[in-house]
C-alpha cells in the first residue's frame, strides 16, 4: 500500500519537501530564510504499518557539508517529546525502516510541539502546588495561549530571593531549548522539594516556555506567522508576544540573578554561547565558563557589546545585577533528548550553589 506524507499538525512542516512513491520517500531540504538548507523539518508518514519504508536526501550537499554524512535523521512512533530515536543509518546513501504503526513522526532533530509545552505546564501545575504557580500570560497573535511557570520556595520570603528567568522558543524550530528548559525545571524543583537538597541562595524561578506559539504550531524554524524575528523585536513595540514576555518580567522579577535565553544554532558546526562579556562581573564570567564546559560541541562566542535582542534586554531592562546568555545548540550536532537534559540541569548548575543535605 503507498504510504503518504503530511506536515499538517502541531509542529509539523519547516524547511522540507517529501515526494513519497510506494514506500520510498524522497527528502529535499528547503532554503527558506538564511539558514543554509539546516532549518528544522518535521513530517508524518501514514500508512507506515508492517511497510519498510526507504528514505533518501536529495540535496545534502547543498548545505555544505554540515549535515554530516553520518548525521542520523530521527523518529518517533509517539507523539510528544523525549520519544525519539535516530534512524540505524546514517543520512548519506539513503537509509530504511520497518514500522510497527501506521503513524510515525520523522525529523531533522527532536520536536517538541506547542502543545507539549502547555501539558507541561498543567503537568508541572498539578504535581507540585506547593512550588509551582503556573499562569496565561497573554495570547500569541492567532489566539494560543502564553505561560509562565514560576518556581520557588514559599516558606521564604520573597525578599531575600533573587531571580533566575528562562525562555525558549523565540525561534521555534530550535527544540533544543525545550529539553534544556524542561531539565533546569526539574533541577530546580528536585532541590527546593528536599529530594536533593536546597541551593544557599533563594530564588524565584520564572519559565516562560513557549515565547512563539503560533511559529511552533506551523513548525517554522525562526519566524511567527507574520515573519518577525523574535530576537529582534526586544527594544520595539511588539509582536504582541514578546510584548507578553516583557510585561511579565517587569512585573515580576525584582532582582535578577541570571537569565537563560535558550537556541540552537545553523550558523557554524558547533554550540555557541553569547554573552555581552563587557558587562558582566568576574563571578559571572566564571559562570559562563561553567556553562561553556557543559555545552557539548562548543566551539566558544562571546559578544562584546551588545545591548540587543533579548540578551541584552534582560540584562538592561530587569533590576538588579544579573547576568543574560544565550546559549545555541548546533542543530545538526545529532543530540538526543538525554543530551540536552544533561547540559541544561549542568547550565543551572553553574550559576547556582547547591546547599548540600547533612
Ligand atoms: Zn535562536
Amino acid at each position: 500500500m503507498p504510504i503518504s506524507t503530511t506536515t499538517d499538525f502541531d509542529g509539523g512542516g519547516g524547511a522540507v519537501k517529501c515526494q513519497p512513491a510506494d514506500t520510498h520517500v524522497e527528502i529535499e531540504m528547503v532554503d527558506a530564510k538564511d539558514y543554509d538548507y539546516l532549518g528544522y523539518f518535521h513530517f508524518k508518514l501514514e500508512g507506515a504499518a508492517g511497510e519498510t519504508v526507504s528514505f533518501e536526501i536529495t540535496n545534502r550537499e547543498e548545505t555544505g557539508d554540515r549535515m554530516s554524512e553520518e548525521y542520523q535523521l530521527v523518529y518517533s512512533e509517539t507523539p510528544g517529546p523525549g520519544e525519539w530515536s535516530q534512524f540505524d543509518d546514517a543520512v548519506e546513501g539513503g537509509f530504511e525502516r520497518e514500522f510497527d504503526d501506521d503513524t510515525v513522526s520523522i525529523a531533522s532533530w527532536p520536536a517538541y510541539p506547542y502543545e507539549s509545552t502547555v501539558e507541561r505546564v498543567d503537568q508541572l501545575a498539578a504535581e507540585y502546588p506547593a512550588l509551582v504557580e503556573t499562569d496565561v500570560i497573554g495570547e500569541s497573535y492567532e489566539g494560543r495561549e502564553m505561560h509562565s511557570i514560576r518556581i520557588t520556595d514559599p516558606a521564604v520570603a520573597n525578599a531575600e530571593k533573587t531571580d533566575i528567568v528562562c525562555t525558549t522558543r523565540q525561534h521555534p524550530g530550535e527544540t533544543h531549548g525545550s529539553y534544556q528548559m524542561d531539565a533546569i525545571i526539574d533541577r530546580a524543583i528536585n532541590r527546593l522539594n528536599g529530594s536533593s537538597g536546597g541551593f544557599v541562595d533563594d530564588y524565584v524561578f520564572h519559565f516562560l516556555p513557549n515565547l512563539n506559539p503560533d511559529g511552533m504550531y506551523h513548525g517554522y524554524h525562526y519566524d511567527d506567522a507574520r515573519g518577525n524575528n523574535h530576537n529582534r523585536e526586544w527594544d520595539t513595540p511588539g509582536p504582541v508576544e514578546i510584548d507578553n514576555a516583557r510585561n511579565y518580567l517587569l512585573d515580576e522579577v525584582s532582582d535578577l540573578h541570571w537569565a537563560f535565553d535558550l537556541h540552537a544554532s545553523t550558523d557554524g558546526t558547533h554550540d555557541a554561547v553569547r554573552h555581552w562579556e563587557s558587562n558582566m562581573s568576574d563571578a559571572h564570567l566564571g559562570m559562563i565558563d561553567d556553562i561553556e564546559a557543559a555545552s557539548l560541541s562548543l566551539s566558544g562566542t562571546s559578544v562584546e557589546d551588545d545591548p540587543e535582542l533579548a540578551r541584552g534586554w534582560l540584562h538592561s531592562e530587569l533590576p538588579g545585577d544579573g547576568s543574560g546568555v544565550t546559549t545555541e545548540a548546533w542543530t545538526y550536532y545529532g543530540y538526543r533528548p538525554a543530551e540536552l537534559e544533561r547540559e541544561g540541569s549542568d547550565f543551572l548548575a553553574a550559576v547556582t550553589t547547591p546547599l548540600e543535605e547533612a
